[in-house]
Formats: structure tokens, C-alpha cells, sequence
């Protein structure tokens, strides 16, 4: 069976439980009970799909168990992190079987159209603003700073998060006080940097550097709490290295970088990217793997 196909026959069987697809996204499915949707479900079924996205794009062809890698490590970083979690009540119980491992049953939250971008290092799209004006998304850093250097301390550079089709903006904080108001955007800023520094804090346990990451909340739609929610510190959402090597001057990383670093050699940004080759499929689900067993293993 092609992915196209699977995933419909995946779609057919959650139609048959009662569960109608109420929107696709690059990486994610997200399904509503039938006849509801996103506005008015209370619950909402989130499944990761072995799609990858670099750059903006999905790729051909997927990572083989990916989704259920991604959907594990946020699922192990909620109990973790201990924080007050979009999980619906009983949510392993409730998953259909054809998406378990991949799905999670959540609360449907009202999502705040922020991407809470933490940056411990200066590394990626922060790399290249920070070299033409010296600051990130408004953060004035220290002169001399190379790609891979600790910040100072972990910045928030937060990102609009732009209706589907269209590319995600770096705001200011001002910009994101306009957008959901002096109170949410002051609480997400520290929530974000909270957990970041947290996270960060468990990976080095693991021997791991946690770059940067991007989180998303919303807002509980009965008890009005800013929940965090999405993928929480996955290695779509996240940069994770390997301590050891970067000690030495070595970038090796846990995540889509093997992928990213793949493309950006050979493809020039036009038209549609070029197929992922076998190697760098089975690298890539290789790293993965190992950073789950990193992490899990490590605490
Ligand atoms: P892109 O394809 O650019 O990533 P996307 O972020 O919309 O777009 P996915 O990440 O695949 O696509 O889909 C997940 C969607 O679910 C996101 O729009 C995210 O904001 C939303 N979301 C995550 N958790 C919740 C939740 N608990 N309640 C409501 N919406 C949520
Ligand atoms: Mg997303």
C-alpha cells in the first residue's frame, strides 16, 4: 500500500468509530466526533503521521515510525514536565486501536496563534538574523557569537502563527501583546521559558543539548487555564545535539538537521524538493529512536 493509501484506509476506520477528520496539517490529522468540529468538539483526536515537512514542504517518503516516536516523546516529556496537560480524561483508554501509539485524545483548547520559539543556542533562522543586525527577533545579543554558542541565557523569539498556506512571521513580543493581549502574551513568554529551561535541564541528564524548541498553548474552553499543547519537545518542535561531540566542535544532532542538511545540498528551494534517498530516511529514524532511548533511559 503507498502512504496516500494507507492513510485513507487509516481515515475510513476512524470514520467507522465515529471519528470525521476535521483538519490536516502538514505533519498531523486532527479529528472531531462526527458532526461536530473543531469550534465545538470538546475533544479532539491528534495523530501524528510519519510525515516529515522541512522548510515548509513534506517530503516524500515518510519516516517510517516517526508519528509514533513524536507522539511517545510528547507524551513522556507531559508526565515528565508535570505540567497541567491538554490530555482528555482516560485518553489511552479512549484511543481507537488503528491509531494507537500515534493518536492522543485532548482536550480541544483554544489554540493562541503564537509559536513560543525558545533559543538556548544561536543556531538556524536565529543564526542568520543575529549575523545581519545582531538580535533575535528583537533580543540584542553579544557581539562574536558562532553557530552552535550557548546564549547568554535561553531568549524568547516568538513567531505569528500564520493562517494555514501561509508562512509563519518572527514577531516582536510587543506584536504578540497586540495579538492576544498584555496578560496571555506575558504568561507564555515565562511559561515557555520555564519549561524550556526545565526540558533542557532533563536532556543534559541524557548528555544532550537542547537548542531550541517551539511550543504552542491554548486556553481550556470550561476552566479558562492556559494549557500547554501541541508536540511538546519533540525533534520536529526542538533541536536536540549530542553533548559530547559538541564539546569538541561537532553539531550532530537528534533531529530533522539530517534531513534539513540533506536538502539545502540538494535542492535549490524551487518547485517541488526532491525525493528523501533510503540513507537518509533510515538515518533519520535511527536518531530519532536514539533520543527517545536517550531520554528514556536516562531518567
Ligand atoms: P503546519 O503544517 O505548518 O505544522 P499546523 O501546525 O497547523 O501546520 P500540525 O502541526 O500538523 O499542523 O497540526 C496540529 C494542529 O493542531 C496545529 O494547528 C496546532 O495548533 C493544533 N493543536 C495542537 N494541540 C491542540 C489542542 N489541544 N487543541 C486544539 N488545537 C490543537
Ligand atoms: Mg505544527
Amino acid at each position: 500500500m503507498t502512504e496516500a493509501d494507507s492513510a485513507a484506509a487509516e481515515r475510513e476506520t476512524l470514520l467507522a468509530a465515529g471519528w470525521e477528520l476535521a483538519y490536516s496539517g502538514k505533519v498531523r490529522e486532527l479529528y472531531v466526533p462526527a458532526g461536530l468540529d473543531l469550534g465545538t468538539a470538546p475533544e479532539m483526536l491528534m495523530v501524528a503521521s510519519d510525515r516529515v515537512s522541512a522548510f515548509d514542504h513534506v517530503l516524500e517518503p515518510a519516516i517510517p515510525g516517526k508519528g509514533e516516536l513524536l507522539t511517545t516523546l510528547t507524551r513522556w516529556w507531559i508526565d515528565r514536565l508535570g505540567l497541567p496537560s491538554q490530555l482528555a480524561a482516560d485518553a489511552d483508554a479512549r484511543t481507537p486501536e488503528v491509531v494507537r501509539g500515534r493518536g492522543m485524545l485532548v482536550r480541544t483548547l483554544d489554540m493562541l496563534p503564537v509559536e513560543c520559539v525558545v533559543r538556548g543556542r544561536v543556531t538556524g533562522s536565529g543564526l542568520k538574523e543575529y549575523q545581519q543586525v545582531g538580535a533575535i527577533s528583537g533580543v540584542a545579543l553579544p557581539a562574536g557569537l558562532v553557530d552552535g554558542d550557548a546564549l547568554p541565557t535561553p531568549i524568547y523569539t516568538p513567531a505569528w502563527k500564520a493562517p494555514q498556506g501561509e508562512h509563519d512571521e518572527n514577531v516582536s513580543f510587543e506584536r504578540t501583546v497586540e495579538l492576544v493581549g498584555a496578560e496571555d502574551a506575558a504568561a507564555i513568554r515565562d511559561l515557555s521559558l520555564r519549561v524550556f529551561e526545565q526540558g533542557a535541564a532533563i536532556a543534559a541528564e541524557a548528555g544532550l543539548v537542547l537548542a531550541d524548541t517551539k511550543f504552542e498553548f491554548g486556553r481550556d474552553r470550561v476552566t479558562g487555564e492556559l494549557v500547554l499543547a501541541d508536540e511538546v519537545l519533540t525533534s520536529d518542535s526542538s533541536r536536540y545535539w549530542d553533548a559530547a561531540p559538541l564539546a569538541e566542535g561537532r553539531v550532530e544532532s537528534f533531529d530533522k538537521q539530517i534531513v534539513r542538511n540533506w536538502l539545502s545540498e540538494h535542492w535549490d528551494g524551487e518547485g517541488v524538493p526532491p525525493a528523501l534517498p533510503a540513507e537518509v530516511v533510515e538515518r533519520t529514524a535511527a536518531r530519532y529512536r536514539e533520543l527517545l532511548e536517550r531520554l528514556t533511559s536516562a531518567g
